[in-house]
This record gives structure tokens, C-alpha cells and sequence, in this order.
């Protein structure tokens, strides 16, 4: 391969080629807005792409996506993707998706420290730290996949108690937080909460330690039921 990526803009145009001979308005629409009804915050990993996994079209979803899907209050970036899609886009759904396997939560139960990335997941380090008696009890795999969904859980609440969400809420405008779990392996994802759509839930919630504290399992030993409603689905079809 030279300097340049023929290849790949070789592919954008079979891409337009094939798009325009199955719907020939479709850049038109495309190029007169865009209307998502949902917000995505999910991690950075090249496999776990919204359009794809949700099977929509680009225009359908509004995504910001970063390593292990932390919601930082003091990230502009997030920050301005969160305040445009829910004042400007008014969207009614945002969507915290993690996934099992996830290299940057593997990273916080490394001794080692002092990477930039290891700042940014400073607040997902110190929780495992925090309840590291509950999480080192569990088997290497089932504690990763344990502090992957509990990660979801965190972020879900992070994004719970940022002005912009509570505004919209005060305002009355309509706005569902969900949190799920992408399985890399089976290409499934699943809804394992919390939902949030008041302020009113979100201050009933119970504190995230208290969670952790109750519930040891990870729910991917669940992931039967998740493959039984996919052979359902197939079934019928
Ligand atoms: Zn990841």
C-alpha cells in the first residue's frame, strides 16, 4: 500500500454506487438533515459499531464513542455531543452501550498506572479498587464481564446527574437512559439497565456500591436467554 488510500476511496465510491442504485434519493435526504432519535455512547473498539449492530441507516442515530464508554463530566467532547443531541436534535433515547471483553476495563485491574489512558479511566479503577475483595472472589473472566456491566451501570448514572440530562427532564422534555451490553462473540446485545427517565428515578436509584455489594454474579451467565430469543426470532423468519 503507497502513501495514499486508494483502496479505501475506491471503496467509498462502490459504496455510493450500490446506495444510489437501491435508493436514489437516499444522499438527497441525507444532505436535507438529519433526525436521530437516539444518542449512543459506546467504546471506542472497532467491532462494536451503532449503525451495525442496530442495523440503521446513517442519519438514525447520533453517536459519540470513546474508550470503554466513560461519561466524564469534565469532557468538553462529550459534553457538547450530549447538550446538541438532546437541545438541538431532541432525541428521546440515550443509549450506554458497553461490551463484554472490553480491553479498557481489563486495564484497570493492571498494577502498572501512568498511562494517559489510565487517567481517563481513573474513576472505573478506583471503583474496582474500591470493592476489589468482590471482584477479585470471582473467576478472571467472569470478573471482567462483571466490571464491564458494572461500568455500563456507572456511566448510566454519571450521565443521570449531568445539568443537561436534569434540565431536560425539569423542562419536561422526554428522555430514556438505557444501559446495554454488546457480546462481541454472538453479536447480540442486551438491555441489562438501569433505565432512567426523571430525576425522581434517578434519586431512588440505590447507591451504584450497594449494587455491587448485593449482586456478585455477572450477568453474561444469563446470555442463554439472550440466545433463546435470537433462535426464536430466526425461527420465525
Ligand atoms: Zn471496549
Amino acid at each position: 500500500m503507497g502513501r495514499t488510500l486508494d483502496s479505501l476511496l475506491a471503496r467509498n465510491i462502490e459504496w455510493v454506487r450500490k446506495k444510489t442504485q437501491s435508493d436514489p434519493r437516499f444522499f438527497a435526504r441525507m444532505a436535507a438533515q438529519q433526525k436521530p432519535n437516539y444518542l449512543w455512547i459506546g467504546c471506542s473498539d472497532s467491532r462494536v459499531t451503532a449503525n451495525d449492530v442496530l442495523e440503521l441507516e446513517p442519519g438514525q442515530v447520533f453517536v459519540h464513542r470513546n474508550i470503554a464508554n466513560v461519561v466524564h463530566t469534565s469532557d468538553l467532547n462529550i459534553l457538547s455531543v450530549l447538550e446538541f443531541a438532546v437541545e438541538h436534535l431532541q432525541v428521546q433515547h440515550i443509549i450506554v452501550c458497553g461490551h463484554y471483553g472490553c480491553g479498557g476495563i481489563e486495564r484497570v485491574f493492571a498494577p502498572e498506572r501512568g498511562e494517559l489512558f489510565d487517567h481517563w479511566l481513573q474513576p472505573v479503577s478506583m471503583f474496582y479498587r474500591k470493592h476489589r475483595a468482590i471482584f477479585d472472589a470471582l473467576p478472571p473472566r467472569q470478573r471482567l464481564d462483571r466490571m464491564c456491566e458494572v461500568n455500563i451501570e456507572m456511566q448510566v448514572r454519571r450521565l443521570a446527574a449531568t445539568p443537561i440530562v436534569e434540565n431536560a427532564w425539569i423542562r419536561g422534555q422526554e428522555l430514556h437512559l438505557h444501559g446495554w451490553i454488546y457480546t462481541i462473540g454472538s453479536g447480540l446485545l442486551r438491555d441489562i439497565g438501569p433505565h432512567v427517565s426523571s430525576v425522581a428515578e434517578r434519586d431512588l436509584l440505590p447507591s451504584i456500591d450497594l449494587c455491587v455489594q448485593q449482586d456478585t454474579g455477572s450477568r453474561s451467565s444469563s446470555e442463554g436467554e439472550q440466545r433463546s430469543l435470537f433462535e426464536a426470532l430466526t425461527e420465525q423468519n
